[in-house]
């Protein structure tokens, strides 16, 4: 990869490369857009098939925190990191405490936590080197988990999207697909049987499905089929690029919305999707919850507040269904325009000196 032509395309500021020998770390960190604030996005560990898979991985994610901050009215930029490596089978204290001591470089510029291949006790390793860590377990000052907050956002964007096709936001009666039933995708889960939806769901994780369809009696299906289920509502809340040149003409969904990153695989896919009849609820607004969570810990974290941003995402995405079928657009289109007015408004605004500018 042409790395400063990639950075240059997506508006990227920094790109970190940590290696760390005796621990083995090897960590990307990108850093996409501290216009409204320093940097937050968490941490994802992965076994990359390449160096140049987690870069693309790293930078567009990066790229999507900025949007998502943006959107959601937060005072922060972009960023993330992604450490190449096993999950299963290469965590160590060293390796967190490595990375922390890089993240303490950044001095605040940069604050991580847990993602996909993460928890929060990792962090606490880290803890130990920098302060500039979130989604930390609550004994260590932290907010927890943000899987259920998350799914809360999602559950939000979901009822948007059936008021907007159906005039009422109620999931009773109809059927809910489930791509991944992980931290969010659990969560998700439980809130849709609750409401009285027909849930059909799918892991890589035979124990983990084993588990969820004897506690909350869903219907499991095949992890790579599911994409394609006849259903109201397709919720992807695995990886990304799930809508691509190969699925996108066999989803029988009439709404996408969930909680993975950058779910299109690039965003023509939003106009494929308008093509198709398809409401798509752009992944990052959907999927806000654990950004406003985490966000607010930096800020003396209050539930109320949190549940009251995320209760916001409902209205934002009602309205950005609204726009795009009033403007022709696709939601995805209407999105980037509410990030680059709120990108811009904060440029405006600070023209204004105040003793405090830098
Ligand atoms: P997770 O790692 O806990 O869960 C992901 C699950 O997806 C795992 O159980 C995994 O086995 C499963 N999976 C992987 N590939 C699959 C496939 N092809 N088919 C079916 N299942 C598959 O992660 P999570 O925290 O639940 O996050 C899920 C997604 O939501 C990720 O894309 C993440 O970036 C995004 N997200 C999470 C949060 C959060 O607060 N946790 C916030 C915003 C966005």
């Amino acid at each position: 990869m042409e790395i400063f032509k990639e950075m240059e395309k997506r508006g990227h500021e920094q790109v970190i490369f940590n290696f760390d020998k005796a621990s083995g770390l090897k960590a990307i960190i990108a850093i996409h857009d501290t216009t409204l604030g320093p940097a937050l996005g968490g941490c994802r560990m992965l076994p990359y098939a390449s160096e140049d898979a987690a870069l693309d991985d790293v930078l567009r994610l990066s790229e999507g925190m900025t949007y998502k901050a943006a959107v959601a009215g937060l005072d922060f930029g972009g960023g993330k990191t992604v450490i190449i490596g096993d999950p299963a089978t290469e965590k160590t204290e060293a390796l967190f405490r490595a990375l922390g001591r890089f993240i303490e470089t950044l001095k605040g510029r940069y604050s991580t936590g847990e993602d996909v291949g993460t928890t929060g006790d990792d962090f606490v390793y880290s803890l130990r080197e920098t302060q500039h860590l979130v989604g930390l377990p609550k004994a260590y000052g932290g907010a927890g988990d943000t899987g259920d907050i998350t799914a809360e956002g999602v559950m939000n964007a979901i009822h948007a999207a059936l008021t907007y096709r159906f005039e009422s936001p109620s999931l009773e009666g109809r059927t809910i697909a489930i791509q991944g039933l992980g931290k969010v995708g659990y969560h998700l889960a439980k809130r849709a049987v609750t409401e009285g939806a027909h849930v059909i769901a799918a892991d890589i994780n035979p124990q983990l499905v084993g588990k969820v369809v004897s506690e909350l009696g869903i219907e499991p299906a095949d992890p790579w089929g599911i994409v394609e289920t006849s259903c109201d509502v397709l919720s992807p809340c695995a990886l990304g690029n799930v809508i691509n040149e190969e699925t996108i003409e066999r989803l029988q969904c009439k709404i996408v919305a969930g909680s993975a990153n950058n779910q299109l695989k690039d965003r023509s896919f939003g106009d494929r999707l308008k093509e198709r009849g398809i409401t798509y609820a752009p992944d990052f607004i959907a999927n806000a919850g654990g950004l406003i969570q985490v966000a607010d810990e930096l800020h003396d974290y209050r539930v109320e507040r949190v549940r009251h941003q995320v209760d916001n995402i409902y209205d934002l995405m009602l309205a950005i269904f609204q726009e795009a079928e009033r403007d022709n657009l696709s939601t995805v289109t209407v999105a980037m325009k509410t990030v680059e007015e709120r990108l811009s408004l904060y440029h405006a605004i600070h023209r204004i000196y105040t003793r405090s500018s830098s």
